[in-house]
């Protein structure tokens, strides 16, 4: 279904100097789908520098012409949506509908830095020392070099959502997909040239994290990396090292909360969406469920019924509910995990085995209950279509438990009272709480940061902070009369007595 002349085309596209290559699987059967280049570190190393060249000129471009660019991109996927889907579900085993959403993300993030960019980017007028007497402007200078950094789950959306505020605010990206999901992520790449994009200001490398990726970060002037908590921490200690930034998004072990006053049809419509799309490999996706006792067995017999009713298919149209997962380490993962689970006397509820039949990778949506502390997936990320359903009899129970876990990534709560459910969201040691929805609400609302507490991550996309992040602020500040040394003939007590007098009026004045 992809032609060897666009897997060629895009391969391209990737810095390295040797012929080495890797495959990737085709998920759905299991055979070879293509063989990438393989860059080195020295590739890595040569690439930042040539793009550090390109970005010099880049930061001279105005941020609306930059922006022309991006809404160009936003056109052309638009065009060639259906290619780009072909790829991604190949690549990763996703049905048709979660590779949908997926590509419509970098869509709202194209719209929503294009309009807010410029401002945003724009000198701003700040408070000087004095009112009137010093003026103060502060500046917006790109880093210079991003290393993007991302994960084989959500490949095309998590590239491209960093990527493009990267770029709208003057740096050049040096990106890192995973070497599986490597073509899906050229496509865009390839798309944004088309667009428009200068020459060599966006480059991609491929190759094992621990090599290629360990080189991005000793050499990028930030790091914006999406990957497990374990590898986060390693490029944290060593972006550390090197004294530059980094954001980390990371892994969540995600809480959905039904309330005693939930609608449980909405509820139980919500979970089934959220727990298993992408197979449950979704950072966002919930693997715990806790529901007050009041709804607790008519939610949790529905919600089975419904999980089992799941069409899965390998099929490149929108028929099945829910795809494959990635690979065989995804599937092995999951099978340890409710293995463990079922040999320790969890309960499964319907699902908890492999569907070879499908295709080598596919696993059931899975449900479980008496699931205690000593099993595995009971506070370990399973990264699957299992999850676990807890009754709890107060809302206490369910928010103490919710935050029992060194995560903080997303959370659901659903309420037919909406007050109800912000009162309880606010308790929730979660970067975002999606209510009487899973977690789309709150990743499609560009304008908010999104990210992690605790484990799952430091800093944020979206919203302002996931444009500033990418740049320097600078204060540039102008004294107008000399303020800061007092002339030669004024005594130094005068002085300082004038200063006084000065802050003591500006201060009653409520100016400063
Ligand atoms: P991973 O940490 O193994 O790999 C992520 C990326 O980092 C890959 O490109 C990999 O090659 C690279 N890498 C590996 N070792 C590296 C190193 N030492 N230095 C630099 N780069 C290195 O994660 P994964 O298994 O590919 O992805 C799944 C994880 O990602 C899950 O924990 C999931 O929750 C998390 N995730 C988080 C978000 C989020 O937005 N918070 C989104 C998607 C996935």
């Amino acid at each position: 279904m992809i032609s060897d002349a666009l897997v060629a085309r895009l391969c391209d596209r990737v810095s390295a100097a040797s012929a080495d290559t890797a495959g990737t699987v085709d998920v759905y059967n299991g055979g070879t789908l293509a063989k990438v280049p393989r860059s080195s570190p020295r590739d890595v190393a040569d690439a930042v520098e040539a793009a550090r060249q390109v970005q010099r000129l880049w930061a001279g471009v105005a941020v609306a012409d930059r922006v022309a660019i991006f809404e160009r991109f936003h056109a052309l996927l638009l065009r060639h949506t259906d290619e780009l889907l072909d790829i991604l579900q190949a690549e990763t085993g996703k049905s048709r509908r979660d590779a949908f959403l997926e590509v419509s993300a970098p869509l709202v993030t194209v719209g929503y830095y294009a309009r807010k960019a410029p401002k945003l980017l724009a000198p701003r007028r700040r408070e000087g020392m004095v009112p009137g007497l010093v003026k103060t402007v502060e500046l917006r200078a790109p880093k210079g070099v991003v290393g993007i950094i991302t994960p084989w789950n959500y490949p095309f959306a998590l590239a491209f959502t960093d990527l493009i505020p990267a770029l709208i605010a003057g740096n050049a990206v040096v990106l890192k997909p995973d070497t599986q999901t490597a073509l899906c992520t050229l496509y865009g790449v390839d798309l944004l040239y088309q667009a428009g994009l200068p020459h060599g200001l966006l480059r991609v490398v491929i190759g094992d994290g621990p090599v290629v990726g360990s080189a991005i970060v000793d050499t990028a002037d930030y790091i914006g990396f999406t990957g497990s908590t374990r590898t986060g921490r390693e490029v944290a200690a060593r972006a550390g090292h090197r004294l530059v930034g980094c954001s980390l998004e990371l892994g969540g072990k995600n809480p959905l909360l039904v309330l005693s006053d939930a609608s449980v049809g909405k509820a139980v419509a919500g979970a089934v969406q959220t727990c298993f799309s992408n197979s449950g490999q979704l950072c966002m996706s919930p693997e715990r469920l806790f529901v007050h006792t009041a709804v607790y067995d008519d939610f949790t017999q529905r919600f089975v019924n419904e999980v089992a009713k799941m069409n899965l298919a390998a099929t490149f149209d929108y028929s099945a509910d829910m795809g494959s997962l990635t690979s065989q380490r995804q599937l092995e993962t999951v099978t340890r995990h409710v293995e463990d689970a079922r040999a320790k006397g969890a309960t499964v509820l319907t699902g908890g085995k492999p569907r070879p039949e499908l295709g080598p990778f596919f696993y059931e949506p899975t449900v479980l209950t008496d699931v205690t502390p000593e099993m595995l997936c009971y506070d370990n990320e399973t990264f699957g279509p299992v999850v676990a359903v807890y009754r709890v009899v107060d809302d206490a129970e369910a928010i103490e438990r919710a935050n029992a876990t060194s995560y903080g990534l997303n959370a659901s709560v659903y309420s037919k009272s909406v007050p109800h459910a912000e009162q309880v969201a606010a308790r929730l040691k979660a970067g975002t709480v999606n209510i009487n929805d899973g977690h789309v609400v709150g990743f499609g609302s560009a304008d908010a940061p999104m990210g992690g507490m605790k484990d799952s991550g430091v800093g944020r996309r979206n919203g302002i902070e996931g444009l500033l992040k990418y740049t320097e602020a600078q204060n540039v500040s102008v004294q107008r009369v000399p303020l800061s040394t007092p002339p030669r003939w004024l005594p130094f007590g005068w002085y300082a007595k004038g200063m006084q007098a000065l802050l003591r009026t500006v201060r009653k004045a409520g100016i400063r």
